[in-house]
């Protein structure tokens, strides 16, 4: 027996499911009505591990999945250092969102604003700035988070950060800059001045910053730079703490820091960064440090798109959700990664920013997201106890904490690339990362300069959507 088709939208009714699904799409702007729209925002490490399970856990014929991001690559944060000391390329770490996209659409494009009470989501294209709306039956939040300066605009202004690519590549062409300059002044204080690199936040990042560039900038100077004075090299990392590496125990923290004030590297405690200028950072103690390339990792905090939303925020602006991962007010929403607060019941605290954290709550989103859409209602709680955390400190050293054991030096640093090289996505990038730190073995550092480049502004130009974008719910505002 045939089946009719009623468009609940109009009073058309069609002998096919093909025509019919047509005329919803065309006619009224809208997807097939029987498909449930997934909408993932941010395409990290939340969002992507969220794409990639659901896209395997779901019959996708009755469920739609898009992903917006800003970028059109994922970017696998842990290796930026060493992007940024040139051990690896800017392409070794990032992968092009749509690789992942196996059954799901992809808009690079900024999110602007979340209405949660009307479903729709307002995003900006990239490419010629042009706002759309997109709708949605469940939405995943994974944004991350943003560099927090505290409201301190000239530590802002006269900051490097290295939390994208761009960033570790900016930070690269300074370093190299400020080499090249020193190079050729004759003045002895200038030369210290273009030689000091200041790491403000000894966390993660910033311990594993300077331990890389301290090696970058030593072996380049010895390697290629003759009429620079090694004596004129200053490595500085700041703590507003007693200690460094706060994640991992006492014991590791005092290794590190015993590690790397051998190699050099000048580690000041107890203490702030509170102003800065074009060749100096001022300490709440009263020093002033004299230097061009001052670099934060000071902290995060959630973007505004995020402090905007309607709903419970947690600790810095995070969104604030339930065992389940899911906004209180809004279960249909769910939150993972750097922009959730998600209460650590065990502790009372909230579970930490990494990416390790994002990865194992995207599981519990996927999980969560099918067992709504076949109707069930035993929902998995999020609950994650960090089997290790590592570090790497510089030139073949590490510092590690496994399953409550310590291990410092080189096995420390093999276990940590060994861990990350597994971890990295795609077999194609694996083989990049392990062919550049292999070529960095046998030869020097590539000290090669590449300037600023030139894209072409669009703006004058009107792009008609693609069909893809079409159907979805979109207007122009
Ligand atoms: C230098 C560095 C080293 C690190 N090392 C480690 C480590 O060794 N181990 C570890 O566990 N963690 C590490 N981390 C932390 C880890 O990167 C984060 O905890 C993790 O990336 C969080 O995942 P996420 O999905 O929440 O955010 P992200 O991975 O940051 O992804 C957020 C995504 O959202 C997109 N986005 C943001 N705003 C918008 C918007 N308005 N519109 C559209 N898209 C948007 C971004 O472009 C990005 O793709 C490191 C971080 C840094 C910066």
């Amino acid at each position: 027996m045939s089946q009719i088709y009623n468009c609940v939208h109009c009073d058309a009714a069609f002998d096919s499911k093909k025509e019919f699904e047509a005329h919803v799409i065309f006619s009224h702007k809208t997807d097939a009505i029987s498909k449930k729209k997934i909408l993932i925002l941010g395409g990290g490490f939340g969002g992507m591990y969220v794409l990639k399970d659901l896209q395997k856990k779901l019959d996708v014929k009755n469920i739609s999945i898009t992903i917006v991001s800003e970028n059109n690559y994922f970017l696998f944060t842990p290796m930026l250092p060493e992007v940024a000391s040139g051990m690896l390329n800017p392409r070794d770490i990032t992968i092009p969102i749509r690789h992942f996209c196996t059954r799901a659409k992809f808009y690079q494009a900024t999110v602007f604003s979340v209405d949660l009470a009307q479903k729709l989501v307002t995003i900006t294209r990239k490419f010629d700035g042009k706002d759309h709306a997109l709708e949605y039956d469940y939405l995943i939040l994974a944004v991350g988070s943003i560099n927090n300066f505290f409201g301190n605009k000239k530590l802002e202004e006269n900051s490097f950060t290295i939390k994208t690519i761009e960033d570790a590549i900016e930070l690269r062409n300074q370093v190299l800059l400020m080499m090249e300059i020193a190079a050729q002044t004759g003045s002895m204080g200038l030369q210290q001045k273009f030689l000091t690199f200041t790491v403000v936040g000894a966390g993660f990042a910033g311990v594993e910053i300077i331990g890389e560039l301290n090696h970058f900038v030593r072996k380049s100077v010895k390697q290629a730079y003759p009429t620079i004075d090694e004596t004129n090299i200053n490595m500085i990392l700041i703590s507003s703490r007693n200690e460094i590496l706060p994640e991992l125990n006492k014991k590791l923290g005092e290794s590190a820091r015993s590690y790397l004030k051998k190699v050099g590297v000048r580690i000041i405690t107890n203490v702030k960064a509170v102003d800065a200028g074009e060749s100096h950072v001022e300490l709440s103690d009263g020093e002033i440090i004299p230097c061009t390339t001052l670099i934060w990792t000071g902290g995060v905090t959630t973007n505004s798109m995020i402090e905007s939303l309607i709903c419970e925020h947690g600790e810095g602006g995070k969104i604030l959700v339930d065992k389940y991962l899911r906004l209180n007010e809004h279960p249909e929403v769910f939150a993972l990664g750097d922009c959730a607060a998600i209460p650590d019941a065990d502790t009372g605290k909230f579970y930490p920013p990494t990416a390790q954290h994002a990865l194992r709550e995207s599981k519990i989103v996927a999980h969560n997201i099918k067992k709504i859409l076949v109707g069930k209602t035993n929902l998995r709680e999020f609950s994650y106890h960090s089997k290790g955390m590592m570090a790497t400190i510089g030139n073949r050293a590490g510092v590690a904490s496994l399953m409550g054991y310590s291990v410092t030096g080189v096995l420390a640093w093999l276990i940590w690339r060994s861990y990350y090289i597994m971890h990295l996505p795609t077999f194609e990038k694996k083989i990049r990362i392990g062919s550049s730190w292999a070529i960095n073995l046998f030869f020097g550092t590539d000290l090669t300069l590449i300037g600023e480049t030139k894209t072409k502004n669009l703006c004058e130009i009107t792009i008609e959507d693609t069909p893809s974008l079409k159907e979805q719910l979109f207007t122009d505002l």
